[in-house]
């Protein structure tokens, strides 16, 4: 269905209904004016040109209000976080009582497990993907270590020899073997190098079958998969903002907590004024009593102007929804998935699943023998893609601002190189 040339693309691009919302971004140019292909998305997402009316109108009430912007700017900085839940929570399939945007990712992956892993002395390993994002697996370390126990407790679920992704029957011989020794699953839903989305329900069925916590980290997933969290029974998750979110770098992110954990009050949890009940939170000299659901893992009053381009993001999101943009997504990469294998070498190879319902948008593309100087030729043709040792270019053909010409242009070039 899919055919090598530009009419094609083109054609695409015309029939695309999502096609006008490139126009809706800023895309990065050249010296001369020239848009340059951008490829980054699942590193640093573009900006909205929405987004600077949304930061300036906090500017401005902050300008001429001053601290009574917390009750009489247009958006009232007071409870301005709760504007972000109902659409942050569609995107990841949850609750909203479960679902809170605040602090940075590997922050609140700190923050969860205070509450989520809570190691006995039989009952304390931590199991994480081989190819986990460094920050991650950093995060769980020094969590073992803070608990007494080795970085050599975390257990690696790997894939299998001469092969690039993850079966999640391996993860279940690992937890079937030494789920008596393991408490926490951490894992990537959609897998940064290889773009991997994995089966969530399943994991947290194989890792509630022996007793521990599952906990997804969706740093490459929200905003390009849809990951069902509430459905999916995993006990937390979370996110940043400045990937497929286009939030802006450094942005806040978002945190999930299954409505199954909502109403424990018990959990062990930092506290702050912001996970206090807000009915009592300014009578300063209440004791501690915390909120129910995510943001009852709130410490601090947020960043108001990080939340803006969040806003700002998230209501672009709400407009185009996430089924459309899943399904143009499947198209998009899927084309570009059939140009590559047009590409009459060996010399290339894509480690990303063939599935469209086990991947996102991102294929990582293997090139041999090829070492950075091929992604700085790239670069040299105005193509901003995402270099990862040991040989894996990972593009993202983002589908808010990538069109189908764009692909096409990207890998017209990608051949000339080989
Ligand atoms: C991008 C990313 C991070 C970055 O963490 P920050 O705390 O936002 O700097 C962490 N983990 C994963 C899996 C990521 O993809």
């Amino acid at each position: 269905m899919y055919q090598d040339n530009l009419a094609f693309a083109k054609e695409q691009d015309k029939l695309d209904p999502l096609a006008s919302y490139k126009s809706q971004f800023h895309i990065p140019k050249d010296a001369e004016g020239n848009d340059w292909l951008y490829f980054t998305g699942n590193s640093l997402g573009l900006q909205p040109k929405e987004t600077k009316a949304y930061i300036n109108q906090e500017l401005e009430d902050w300008a001429n209000l001053g601290v009574e912007g917390h009750f009489e700017a247009k958006n009232p900085w007071l409870n301005y976080h709760e504007l972000l839940t109902d659409k942050m929570a569609k995107i990841v399939g949850a609750k909203p009582i479960e679902v809170v945007v605040m602090n940075t990712l590997t922050t609140n992956l700190h923050l969860l497990m205070v509450s989520f892993y809570r190691p006995t002395k039989t009952k304390f390993k931590i199991v994480i993907e081989s190819d986990a994002f460094p920050s991650d697996r950093y995060a769980v370390q020094s969590q073992l270590k803070f608990h007494g126990f080795s970085e050599t407790d975390v257990i690696e679920w790997r894939p299998r020899k001469g092969e690039h992704l993850l079966r999640t029957e391996d993860l279940e011989t690992i937890v079937r073997e030494q789920g008596d020794a393991i408490t926490l699953l951490l894992i990537g839903g959609v897998n940064y190098y290889t773009g991997q989305f994995l089966d969530l329900k399943r994991i947290a069925e194989i890792g509630h079958s022996k007793n521990c916590i599952v906990g997804i980290d969706l740093a490459h997933g929200a905003g390009n998969i849809q990951p069902h969290l509430h459905a999916s029974g995993v006990d937390f998750a979370a996110w940043c903002t400045y990937k497929y979110l286009n939030s802006g770098p450094g942005s806040l992110g978002g945190v999930f907590v299954h409505e199954k954990h909502s109403k424990d009050k018990d959990l062990p949890r930092f506290a702050g004024w912001w996970n206090h009940n807000k009915e009592t939170r300014f009578n300063m000299r209440q004791p501690f009593d915390v909120m129910e659901g995510a943001e009852g893992w709130q410490l601090s009053n947020p960043p108001i102007l990080s939340m803006a381009a969040i806003k700002a993001s998230l209501d672009l999101f709400d407009t185009v929804g996430m089924d459309a943009l899943i399904e143009k997504s499947e198209k998009l990469t899927g084309y570009f998935e059939f140009l590559i294998q047009q590409i009459s070498s060996d010399d290339i190879h894509i480690i990303t699943p063939k599935n469209p319902k086990e991947r996102g948008c991102q294929l990582s593309i293997q090139v041999k023998n090829a070492d950075k100087s091929f992604h700085e030729k790239l670069t040299a043709h105005h193509i901003i893609t995402d270099w990862r040792e040991p040989g894996v270019i990972r593009c993202a053909p983002v589908p808010l601002y990538t069109s189908f010409e764009d692909v096409f242009r990207l890998v017209s070039v990608l051949k000339n190189l080989l």
